[in-house]
């Protein structure tokens, strides 16, 4: 308490104590003289001298001063003059806080908390800068990182030089935004040039930090690297572009028959439908809709659409409430395909004449040629004393050539007999077929001093007398063509190849030279014409027409003088096989 001199009239024990001086020193003296004029301050002579008598108080003035006996201290100073007491002086209450410690403690904390914001804001995984209003920038390393500099390398650096070119007038234009008020925090994308000169795709979130005059101080910006969304929507959107390219129309219906979408190809290709998203689709299309949203199954449709037709593929997508068609103009494949089979039936028409005409053919040809043979036998016969060595000649020759057509023929008759003459296929033992070829074929075999063996041999699926054939005519070459002076060895095997088996005929003779191997198949060819090997060239032929009734395939290995292997493929008694 001081009276309107400012000597000291009363002093609690707080302040004896705090100020480390006595009542004796205190009282009745002038306060800026207390302890050897400790508290001679200049603000508190402002305060006392100028501010009480003017306006009576103050409040919560501080005021840092250092004093001899107990250091720097903080205080703060409220005052107040009380001038109203009847018949007392006016006094001046004086009140003193020492504020230091919490001061300390609140810098301490102001300290702490600047600290903990800077390991966040250097240590947070997003690009984190602190941009003055000159454009100088502060970054993390995370911003860093995500251009691709040194810390070193973006020092003093401003936002424009690393800002895409196109960027810096949006940029600039939040900016403004915020320093004008406008918005309190921006938020926006934007490109950054690394340093490697590629484009960096950001998403940037900037406050302004004011001081308490509201004066601008600097910006907060958090960068969010939209590389990998960028991308995915980059693949959304070429996604979404997929049906706007097909080049067939692609349409999406609403359950209530209004068109979602049509792609240009659908507005090109279908025009009469006069197709506009928004409106109803024609009735046509409404009903497909209709009726593949009750099924709820995708399938294939084929529309009409004038002297088009086209296959939808109608894709109903329950949880959306819409389908999707897939169209495609099937216009020409149709027609082919209905010229495809008119040509196969004709084709198949004609190979059924062909055979019938080849078996008319041969089988009533026999009946002249028995009769030209026979009586040409005759004429020898009974009038062999009458003719001279010429005439008994060309009778032989007659006869001779009668016989070789009766042979052509007699296979001409077993070729055309393959295809119409042909059994069902039943399961069969190749080895009871082979049994029987080596029967019919026991003149030549003993004739030529043949040795026929075989491995085990399978069942198969076959024609049994057309099997037995193919053994005859493979193995009847296989001696024929043996080389001279050589008993043949045929050997007879099979090995089982997937659903197929394989078999195979093994010579030892003459063999046949690489270039011949399709042409043999081919009928009336004959590599080796003449009297050392008798044929007609039609074996190997009907040979092939058996195995491809069979579906299977038949081919040879050879070279000349190693002799020869014929292949050839059979189903396997459990696969099925296609009606002959
Ligand atoms: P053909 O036996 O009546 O002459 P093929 O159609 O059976 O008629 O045979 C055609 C030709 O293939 C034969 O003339 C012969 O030159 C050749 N050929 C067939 N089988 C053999 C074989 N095992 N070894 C050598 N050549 C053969």
């Amino acid at each position: 308490m001081l009276d309107t001199d400012l000597r000291v009239l009363y002093a609690n024990r707080n302040f004896y104590e705090t100020f480390q001086i006595t009542a004796r020193e205190t009282i009745g003296n002038l306060v800026y003289d207390l302890g050897n004029h400790q508290w001679n301050i200049p603000a508190l002579r402002t305060l006392l001298e100028e501010i009480i008598p003017e306006r009576n108080l103050f409040n919560g003035y501080q005021v840092k001063h250092e004093f001899p006996s107990i250091g720097k201290r903080i205080m703060l100073l409220n005052a107040r003059r009380i001038a109203n007491l009847p018949q007392k002086q006016a006094m001046i209450l004086l009140a003193i806080e020492d504020v230091t410690d919490e001061r300390k403690k609140n810098e301490e904390n102001q300290q702490e908390s600047e600290d903990r914001f800077k390991y966040i804001f250097d240590n947070s995984v997003l690009g984190n800068s602190i941009t003055r209003i000159n454009g100088e920038m502060q970054v993390n390393k995370a911003f860093c990182e995500l251009l691709g500099f040194s810390a070193k390398e973006l020092q003093n650096t401003k936002w424009q030089d690393i800002t895409h070119p196109d960027d810096i007038g949006v940029t600039q234009n939040e900016i403004n935004d915020l320093l004008s008020g406008e918005k309190e925090t921006a938020h926006f994308t934007k490109r950054y040039l690394k340093k490697d000169g590629s484009i960096l795709w950001v998403e940037v979130h900037t406050s302004l930090r004011r001081n308490e005059e509201e004066k601008p101080l600097y910006l907060m910006t958090t960068l969010v690297d939209l590389t990998e969304r960028k991308q995915s929507q980059k693949e959304i959107e070429s996604l979404a572009r997929f049906p706007s390219e097909n080049p067939n129309p692609v349409l999406r219906i609403a359950l209530d028959g209004t068109l979602l979408y049509i792609n240009q190809a659908g507005i090109n290709l279908l025009p009469r439908w006069h197709l506009k998203v928004g409106k109803a689709a024609p009735p046509k299309l409404r009903k497909v809709v209709t009726q593949s949203m009750k099924v709820e199954k995708s399938r294939l449709l084929n529309l009409k659409y004038g002297e088009w037709l086209y296959s939808f593929f109608i894709s109903p997508i329950m949880a959306a409430g819409y389908t999707n068609l897939y169209g495609r103009d099937i216009t020409e494949h149709f027609q082919a395909e209905k010229k495809l089979k008119i040509a196969f039936k004709d084709l198949e028409r004609s190979n059924k004449e062909l055979e019938q005409f080849a078996y008319v053919a041969s089988h009533d040809l026999q009946e002249p040629l028995r009769m030209v043979a026979s009586y040409t036998q005759l004429l020898e016969k009974r009038y062999k004393n009458k003719l001279d060595g010429d005439a008994l000649d060309f009778i032989n020759y007659a006869v001779a050539g009668a016989n070789r057509m009766q042979r052509l023929i007699n296979d001409l008759l077993s070729y055309s007999r393959v295809g119409t003459r042909g059994e069902p296929f039943k399961p069969v033992s190749s080895l009871a077929a082979l049994g029987q070829a080596r029967i019919n074929l026991n003149a030549a075999i003993m004739e030529n001093h043949a040795l026929v063996t075989n491995d085990d041999l399978p069942e198969v699926l076959a024609d049994g007398s057309q099997l037995v054939q193919l053994f005859q005519n493979l193995i009847g070459n296989a001696i024929k063509f043996h080389k001279p002076d050589e008993a043949p060895r045929v050997h007879v095997s099979a090995k089982k190849v997937s659903k197929n088996w394989v078999f195979s005929v093994h010579d030892d003779g003459i063999g046949i030279e690489p270039q011949y191997f399709e042409r043999i198949f081919t009928i009336f060819q004959r590599l080796n014409p003449g009297e050392d090997y008798q044929g007609t060239g039609i074996g190997l032929s009907i040979c092939k027409k058996i195995v491809e009734r069979h579906a299977g395939k038949i081919w040879v290995e050879s070279q000349p003088d190693q002799g020869s292997t014929f292949y050839f493929t059979l189903k396997n008694t459990d696969s099925k096989v296609k009606k002959p």
